[in-house]
């Protein structure tokens, strides 16, 4: 069996794999004031149930937060306290006795989805999640594009409005900034599901999302945009007025294809991707 395990910003999921098939799962929202030693207890308390029933023989973990792939440890958590630089592998490797590997979660939805869901047969293929957070994932030739220090992809922190509010990371005007869950919901009062369902407010949002999106189109001409996360579950709503918005800002000379589909995995994308990236070989 193979252990998969999504740990994000609002929570953490953990799978269980027999090949493609998710033999079982569970979900538990994230005590963000817990920190990292809450995390872990609840990673321990579920896995150590589990292996009453299964034996595991690898484990994939796909992590919120910037990831150092090459040396597989945590860079750090903008959500969660006590993570910077740690070996989290290390943990989880001594726990089940089999071998452990981790990316950040949006390069692990990219797998998910390329290798099960919307993107199968589509390369290059760009994965966004967009949800609490905004993360990227750029997957082409059935490997992830990481880039020379593991931070390729990450489109949540490029600038899009130079004047526009500050953000987390330091700078103003990010993508993420405009655009993700957690801002949406400070912004504006309300969360991005309720947002999402008003006409009016969707037809501005788009114009920001789409700024973000076509940074993604013009430079990798992907052949498939897949959005996963909370946000991209909005369906049409949301869809038609970005791929109009889309088709209004991109030159009308590039070629580039606009086709944006939502993640076809929803809530999985990254349980999927981790039980790929678990056996896929050493990129
Ligand atoms: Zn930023």
């Amino acid at each position: 069996m193979i252990l998969a395990i999504d740990i994000g910003g609002t929570k953490l999921s953990i799978a269980a794999f027999d090949g493609p098939c998710m033999a079982r799962r569970e979900s538990r929202a994230t005590d963000a004031a817990g920190g990292r030693d809450w995390m872990l207890a609840q990673i321990r308390e579920i896995v150590t149930a589990w292996q009453r029933d299964f034996t595991f023989e690898r484990c994939g973990i796909g992590f919120g937060g910037p990831v150092n792939f090459a040396a597989q440890r945590v860079v750090l958590s903008t959500h969660v306290g006590g993570w910077r630089d740690f070996d989290l592998c290390g943990f989880v490797s001594s726990l089940i006795g089999a071998p452990a590997i981790m990316d950040n979660d949006a390069n692990v939805g990219a797998i998910g989805e390329a290798e099960f869901g919307a993107g199968q047969g589509f390369s290059p293929l760009f994965y966004m999640t967009l949800s609490t957070g905004i993360g990227g994932g750029i997957y082409a030739d059935g490997r992830i594009w990481r880039g020379a220090d593991s931070y390729g992809g990450e489109i949540g922190h490029m600038t899009i409005r130079p004047d526009g509010p500050d953000c987390l990371c330091g700078a103003r005007g990010c993508f993420e900034r405009m655009c993700c869950g957690l801002w949406l919901q400070r912004d504006h009062g309300k969360p991005a599901k309720e947002l999402m369902q008003e006409p009016a407010f969707v037809e501005r949002y788009v114009v920001d999302l789409a700024l973000g999106l076509k940074a993604a189109i013009m430079l990798l001409n992907p052949q498939r945009i897949v959005i996963g996360g909370g946000i991209g579950k909005a369906g049409d709503r949301l869809f038609l007025p970005l791929r109009a918005e889309l088709r209004r800002q991109i030159t009308s000379w590039s070629g580039a294809r606009i086709d944006v589909v939502p993640a076809a995995l929803g809530d999985d994308s990254v349980l999927y991707g981790a039980a790929a990236l678990a056996v896929l070989p050493p990129a």
